[in-house]
């Protein structure tokens, strides 16, 4: 059975005192409220992470996650962290490709193909984001599009590493817009992705693939989305940042 993944992305948001609150409370509701087998991920700024993990640590259901990578081991790169030190300091996933730091550092599928390796390798979990602008939406053309996206920073893998990825499709013009994408838009992509990665891997890996969808998710449209046969969870930006939202959806399932 897939695994069932609510990541929540902290973006560049709190303070540590902030975070470590967000946090607290994150894992307390958890723990008095959450009944179904979903996992939660924090992904906090890097200056969080450490902290943050000492209160998540010993938790089955909350785990931490940075919201990048260099694809780099050591050495002269101002202002990047290296996997090891993700690893030191307590996280087991990674966001990959986000948006964000697509637009606005440029990173290219390429780049992320080798970040990707060096996660597989090191131990962590890539959370590998994808996702069409609403131009290519407009278009028609968003499935060919971030196919090519997994294609690119993905196919390279062979079947067993592959299976380690966990995929967020994040429709741009979904994220941080307060548009969500229909739960029938939302259902047709997953599943026009599953196609994909059955085409390439195989149906059994297909299948076991999780899927993630992010893109103004909240408490009250995260039932639905979550109902989706493709839909395996969500990347959660503005709604991670309030502890009894995120729990809320992760009890949507
Ligand atoms: C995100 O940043 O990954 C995201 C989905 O943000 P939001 O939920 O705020 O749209």
């Amino acid at each position: 059975m897939r695994k069932k993944i609510v990541a929540g992305n902290w973006k560049m948001n709190k303070s540590l005192d902030e975070g470590l609150a967000l946090a607290s409370e994150v894992v307390n509701i958890v723990n008095d409220e959450l009944t179904n087998d979903a996992i939660a991920v924090l992904c906090t700024p890097f200056v969080h992470l450490s902290a943050v993990s000492k209160i998540v640590a010993g938790s089955d259901k909350v785990f931490l996650g940075a919201q990048n990578m260099s694809e780099h081991a050591s050495g002269a790169y101002t202002g990047d962290i290296s996997a090891d030190m993700l690893n030191s300091v307590g996280a087991s996933y990674v966001i990959l490709g986000h948006s964000e730091r697509r637009e606005y550092h440029n990173e290219s599928n390429a780049q992320l193909a080798s970040r990707v390796d060096v996660a597989l390798e090191k131990g962590l979990t890539p959370i590998f984001c994808c996702g069409e602008s609403l131009e290519i939406r407009e278009a028609g053309t968003h499935v060919e599009f971030v196919s090519n996206q997994l294609k690119e920073s993905l196919f390279h893998l062979d079947a067993a590493s592959f299976s380690k990825v966990v995929i967020a499709y994040e429709p741009i013009w979904a994220i941080g817009t307060g548009v969500t994408a229909t739960s029938a838009q939302a259902q047709d992509m997953h599943k026009a992705l599953r196609d994909v990665l059955a085409a390439q891997y195989g149906q059994e890996v297909a299948d076991g693939t999780t899927i993630l969808y992010g893109g103004s998710a909240k408490p009250a449209n995260a039932p639905e989305l979550f109902a989706q046969p493709d839909v395996d969870g969500g990347l959660i930006g503005g709604a991670s940042l309030k502890a009894r939202d995120f729990v809320d959806i992760i009890k949507s399932y």
